[in-house]
């Protein structure tokens, strides 16, 4: 069943967004050459404590870290690690979700660490914009398979592929919430969109191949061919007036 919340709900929501979109914005900050995934995960869970969130992530199913920091190849779900040093040249996809009075927030981001090759350049650039048209499709009356196609067609367009393994989601006092919203598929199907359904939306864009697999580390999802993989999120809200965008900064 596909929860639709009132406006209050929907103010708790922002709440907790607010907070996982400031907590991307330090490790935006902190993002560069010789940083450690580790310490992007203590910049962003001291940030959510300090705003009486929880990280939503941390033994959710079993996950041992905080945040998921990807690098290059992986796509979602990378462990930190106080080991694991970024280098001029990587993108680093940073997915954050945190508890806030008992909403939940959950957004993503993949940053360019130090100077970036072309198609990395593109691949991000094409990810952002791929979520963008995702979320353009996020209105009432639309059904939910309008989203997914927008961005498929989107990013295929481009030369890309989309991850299929993975999906999007509802987001509420759960992280993850009907529907299932993959990143693929025609359009027109699915339920019809309604005032007050709440989504987290996120394309993962491969350069290569769209199939992926999973390390032994039982978490780290990389793509097959080893090429890279980039991901935006945003959680959201079907709202009279559009969508609203919970994890962007100021709404
Ligand atoms: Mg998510």
């Amino acid at each position: 069943m596909i929860i639709c919340k009132s406006a209050r709900e929907l103010e708790m929501l922002y709440t907790a967004g607010q907070v996982v979109a400031g907590a991307i914005r330090a490790v935006s900050e902190a993002a560069a050459p010789g940083v450690t995934t580790g310490e992007l995960e203590r910049i962003a869970t001291a940030f959510i404590r300090k705003r009486h969130g929880v990280p939503a992530f941390k033994d959710y199913n079993g996950f041992p870290g905080n945040i998921c920091a990807s690098v290059n190849e992986e796509v979602i779900h990378g462990i930190p690690s106080r080991l694991r040093q970024v280098k001029s040249g990587d993108i680093i996809s940073i997915d954050v979700g945190a508890i806030v009075n008992g909403y939940v927030g959950d957004a993503a981001v993949t940053l360019p660490i130090g100077e970036i090759d072309a198609d990395s350049a593109r691949l991000l650039e094409v990810t952002r914009e791929a979520l963008t048209k995702g979320i353009e499709q996020a209105v009432i009356g639309n059904r939910l398979s309008d989203i997914s196609h927008a961005i498929q067609t989107y990013v295929e367009s481009k030369g890309f592929s989309v991850v299929r393994d993975y999906v999007g989601h509802g987001v509420g006092t759960t992280m993850h919430e009907e529907p299932q919203i993959p990143n693929y598929g025609k359009s027109g199907r699915g339920p019809r969109l309604r005032r007050g359904m709440s989504l987290a939306i996120e394309p993962m864009v491969n350069i290569g191949t769209y199939e992926v697999k999973v390390l032994a580390d039982k978490w780290t999802v990389v793509t097959k061919d080893g090429a890279r993989s980039a991901h935006f999120e945003h959680s959201i809200a079907i709202t009279e007036q559009g969508p609203w965008i919970l994890t962007q900064l100021d709404g």
